[in-house]
């Protein structure tokens, strides 16, 4: 089972990688968890993502491939995983469907979540995240049952640092501009699957499952 979630900021990438995660044991492989947390650990890979992460910029094509080859080729990859994240461009997409010839796989799916623009910006300025696990929060539209502490681990919820509103415009814009050419790219190729995103975060699964469920069997 080896799939990328696509989408806008704000789509639910997140929040739907949780759920696969947990009903189908592959490993979730988002890249920006991992710059997140190699920032969190001060390492110079964090240091050099930072810069461009705090613009809401994209990180440069070759840093981020090196970490994704780096973390496909570990055995836990070799029953599937969950691409969250990337590719982000044409030249991501390129190096990942050399990746994985090599390991001597292919992709299975490019789950498409499409959500209406005006929509993400209120998303993505009320969503909290959990420092430690990584869980998704929404202040509104999926609070944690109590205030301020994630259900997992009751840790403290915080705010992403670029979900402040100035810099959630600026990664819509970059994001819309570098999608295009990637959906036209996976879309040509017969991988694409649209996912309705503006829906209920069970009914937005349920429409992944019952795509997914198949290459479980
Ligand atoms: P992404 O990973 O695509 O950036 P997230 O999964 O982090 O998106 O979701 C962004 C925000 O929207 C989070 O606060 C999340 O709780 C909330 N959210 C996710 N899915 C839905 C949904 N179907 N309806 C309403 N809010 C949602
Ligand atoms: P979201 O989907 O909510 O924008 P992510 O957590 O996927 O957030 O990414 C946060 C930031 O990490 C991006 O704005 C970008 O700076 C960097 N990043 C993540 N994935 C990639 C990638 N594939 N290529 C380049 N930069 C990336």
């Amino acid at each position: 089972m080896n799939l990328i979630l696509m989408g806008l900021p704000g789509a639910g990438k997140g929040t739907q990688a949780e759920k696969i995660v947990e009903k189908y044991s592959i490993p979730h492989i988002s890249t920006g968890d991992m710059f997140r947390s190699a920032i969190k650990e001060g390492t110079p890979l964090g240091k050099e993502a930072k810069s461009y992460m705090d613009q809401g910029d994209l990180v440069p094509d070759e840093v981020t491939i090196g970490i994704v080859k780096e973390r496909l080729s570990k055995p836990d990859c070799e029953k599937g995983f969950l691409l969250d994240g990337f590719p982000r461009t044409v030249a991501q997409a390129e190096a990942l469907e050399k990746l994985l010839s090599e390991l001597n796989t292919k992709l299975d799916y490019v789950l498409h979540v499409q959500v209406p623009e005006e929509k993400l910006v209120d998303r993505l300025t009320g969503r909290r995240i959990c420092p430690e696990c990584g869980a998704t929060f929404h202040v509104e539209f999926n609070p944690p049952k109590q205030d301020g502490k994630c259900d997992v681990d009751g840790a403290t919820l915080m705010q992403r640092e670029d979900d402040q509103p100035e810099t959630v415009k600026n990664r819509l814009n970059v994001n819309m501009e570098q999608t295009k050419p990637l959906l036209d790219y996976y879309g040509d190729k017969g991988y694409l699957v649209d996912v309705n995103g503006d829906k209920h975060i069970d009914d937005v699964f349920e429409q992944i499952d019952e795509k997914i469920g198949g290459l479980a069997k």
